[in-house]
């Protein structure tokens, strides 16, 4: 505490982002980082964006990055909203959307992000309780809310959300904001994108951090019909226009043009997913169905806060969470075959002690 902080800062309760630690080389299997590098192209991209060029500001509106996602997603670039990192663009949807007067809905156990937002813009949000298998309880989410948040795949747990569910939540809340934050759908959930022209109400966020191997350079986006990218722009402007800075804005655009690059290392991913699944199931974890680049699991004998430990002290790291219901589950991303093997290894000896 400090006399010199405000109220609301003295109130706030931060967000604890997972370790970067420098001490040794880890198998870093705890942030959800994609364990293959950018598309070459990318690395080409940015490296000729390192000119004379950089004493100019860069484009506020990111006219070329959101024409190229908007052919992407066959949308017009007026339905796009870029941002430095999907982090600042739920931030921005927080407060552009959301209000104390009727509050925002989102889960128990969810990004832990969203409970930070709502505490940074003042908003006592509904907290609603996943069902006991980590599923969405979708009929809570259709009483009225003053808007709602899902990810999809969820995190922590990985566990997507059918597009019906989707629609369900959507048609139930026309008069507030859904935002379906799709950080991880590329790894095998079905994207919303195409019900954005039948729904006002529904923003869907994006992020280059997972899934385009690209969370060094902080670029996220949002898609909705102009009406809420127009609102997203009014908070942008009046913060700091200049949230993208010109190396990032020729990657992500790299990025976007080398979907079938990402693909393929998407592929990858899953493949190792299904193994690594199996694999930890025949030494004795129980694992959460994932639609996503990390698992959920928990251990039928050994507490997770033991494993993440003696895991740490293997060279590993994973996520631990110490909150109510999952203080028992460890978060693993999946990395490369090779560093699956390190950590199934590790995970041998721990469990033999
Ligand atoms: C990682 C993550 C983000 C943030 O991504 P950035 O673009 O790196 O800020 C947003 N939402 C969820 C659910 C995430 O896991």
């Amino acid at each position: 505490m400090s006399k010199f902080w405000n109220e609301l800062v003295q109130k706030l309760d931060p967000y604890v982002p997972g370790e970067q630690p420098k001490d040794k080389k880890y198998v870093k299997l705890n942030t959800n980082e994609n364990p293959y590098p950018p598309s070459p192209k990318v690395v080409k991209a940015i490296k000729q964006a390192v000119n004379e060029q950089l004493r100019l500001y860069p484009d506020p509106n990111a006219d070329e990055l959101r024409k190229t996602a908007a052919e992407h997603f066959q949308l017009d670039p007026e339905q796009i909203f870029v941002g430095n990192g999907s982090d600042e663009v739920l931030a921005f949807s927080f407060m552009s959307f959301f209000s104390a007067e009727n509050p925002v809905a989102f889960a128990d156990i969810t990004y832990s992000f969203y409970k930070v937002y709502a505490n940074l813009c003042s908003l006592s949000p509904k907290i609603i309780p996943l069902n006991e298998d980590f599923s969405l309880p979708v009929k809570a989410f259709c009483e009225p809310n003053g808007g709602v948040v899902i990810p999809n795949p969820n995190a922590p747990t990985g566990r997507g959300v059918s597009l019906s569910e989707v629609k369900e939540i959507l048609e139930a809340n026309k008069d507030h904001v859904v935002i379906i934050d799709e950080a991880y759908i590329d790894f095998g959930g079905e994207s919303v994108i195409p019900f954005i022209n039948d729904y006002p109400n529904l923003l869907v966020i994006r992020t280059l951090s997972k899934y385009s191997s690209l969370a060094g350079i902080r670029v996220g986006y949002a898609l909705g019909q102009k009406e809420l990218i127009d609102g997203l722009n009014r908070v942008k402007n009046s913060f700091n226009s200049y949230t993208i800075d010109r190396l990032a804005l020729a990657g992500a655009k790299a990025a976007i043009d080398d979907d079938a690059y990402y693909q393929e290392m998407a592929k990858k991913i899953v493949t190792t997913r299904e193994q690594t699944i199996e694999r930890l199931q025949n030494i004795g974890f129980t694992v959460v169905p994932s639609q996503s680049n990390f698992i959920f699991a928990s251990h039928t004998e050994v507490d997770a806060e033991v494993i993440f430990h003696e895991l740490r002290d293997h060279g590993v790291l994973v996520r631990y969470f110490n909150q109510p219901r999952i203080s028992n589950h460890l978060r693993i991303t999946i990395g490369t075959d090779e560093e699956m093997d390190k950590l199934i290894d590790a995970l041998k000896l721990i469990l033999k002690k």
